[in-house]
């Protein structure tokens, strides 16, 4: 089945015992165990498993292209069994443009237990490859990277990986699985913060790992998360397997009006670049190009002047709302280094923009006004 059809039906049918056609939220903690003390209906405590948080792990496998997948009570919570899988003394490479929590998860909690981490210009190969060494077991990849929308060759990262024998993860919460599928271009597993696009209306916190192969390590990456607990929650995994059935389309109509709003940007005396690498002049586009089927509706860009002039900009707009976070229906303006804070790598002029749904004019006539 072709993918738009297959977000609207993974992981879901009929409720065999009631015919229902929406999935039931089942809220249950324990399960009732056979007289001969089997537990032969498969589940016994929530924790381990429950069945709303299991059909949406079967559509993310399904959307995803994976084997497996495993849904967490945020983004975070994802990251974070990774690299608790790992062993002390293991070696990760991060890329330097990235999501700001996932260095301060590396280094402020498993570095201090004994992971070493490198961090490269991953949009670099040659930065990749120097940075691998005895113990390295994983490449962790964001690309289009936040916020700078930085793009990294899927592809070239996982050749440097399997030379070197480490896994290869890619956060694909920006591309999500409609404009990008990280497992065909042979990452090992897929990360998303199901919060953003799969969510998809900024009233649900998840995250959801998917695996290539249900492999030795993806069954280390499933026990932390049975035994440590930082699972999605039976309402919260139904909203997020609701916000699925529309993603192919959301995404879709997102892209087109990034592609609207980035252009008008780009060609504005105020603004002193536009980072989207749909845009011919992005310095990855030719890579995105060959592996994204489509740009996203994420961008940012860089005013002429600083700091004052940015929020200057974001404080004028009506139809953005000033707020963190993406993924969402409406959109959303951020000056992203007033947020990240002191350790950030966000330029002072630069403003995030998540495009939503509103008509592509609309939004052009806000920031057209903001930047007047
Ligand atoms: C939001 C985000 C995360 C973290 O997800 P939470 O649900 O906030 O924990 C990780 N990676 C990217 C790219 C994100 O945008």
């Amino acid at each position: 089945m072709r993918f738009e059809t297959l977000c609207v039906h993974a992981g879901t049918g009929p409720d065999p015992v009631t015919g229902a056609i929406t999935l039931p939220i089942h809220l249950s903690t324990t399960y009732e165990r056979d007289a001969d003390g089997e537990f032969r209906r498969g589940f016994k405590y929530a924790r381990d498993l429950n069945p709303t948080r299991q059909a949406l792990e079967r559509a993310m496998a399904i959307v995803e292209g994976g084997a497996a997948a495993l849904a967490f009570a945020s983004g975070q919570a994802a990251t974070a069994a990774v690299f608790q899988a790992l062993q002390p003394g293991d070696h990760v490479v991060l890329p330097d443009s990235v999501y700001y929590g996932t260095p301060r998860l590396v280094n402020e909690m498993f570095v201090p237990w004994g992971l070493r981490a490198t961090t490269v210009s991953m949009s670099d190969l040659s930065e990749v490859r120097s940075a691998v060494r005895d113990g390295t077991r994983l490449i962790w990849v964001e690309t289009p990277s936040n916020p700078l929308l930085t793009i990294t060759d899927i592809a070239g990262v996982v050749a440097i990986a399997r030379q070197a024998g480490a896994m290869v993860v890619v956060d694909n919460t920006w591309a999500t699985p409609v404009g990008q599928r990280p497992l065909e271009l042979g990452a090992d597993m897929a990360m998303h913060a199901s919060t953003k696009y799969l969510g998809g209306h900024s009233d649900v916190m998840g995250g959801v790992l998917v695996a290539r192969e249900d492999n030795e390590f993806f069954a280390r990456v499933r026990s932390v998360q049975h035994t440590a607990g930082g699972i999605a929650a039976p309402f919260d995994s139904w909203l997020v397997h609701r916000g699925i059935k529309t993603l192919a389309w959301r995404v879709r109509a997102q892209t087109a009006n990034a592609t609207a709003v980035t252009t008008f940007l780009a060609a504005h005396p105020a603004v002193e670049v536009v980072h989207y690498p749909g845009l011919g002049s992005h310095p990855g586009h030719d890579v995105a190009a060959r592996q994204m089927r489509l740009f996203g509706g994420m961008a940012s860009f860089q005013v002429r002047g600083g700091r004052a002039e940015a929020l200057a900009v974001a404080g004028k707009c009506k139809v953005f709302t000033r707020a963190t976070s993406l993924g969402g229906v409406e959109s959303l303006i951020e000056h992203r280094a007033s947020v990240e804070g002191a350790a950030t790598r966000a330029p002072e002029s630069l403003l995030r923009l998540s495009i939503g749904l509103e008509n592509a004019d609309d939004l052009i006539d806000d920031l057209g006004r903001a930047l007047a």
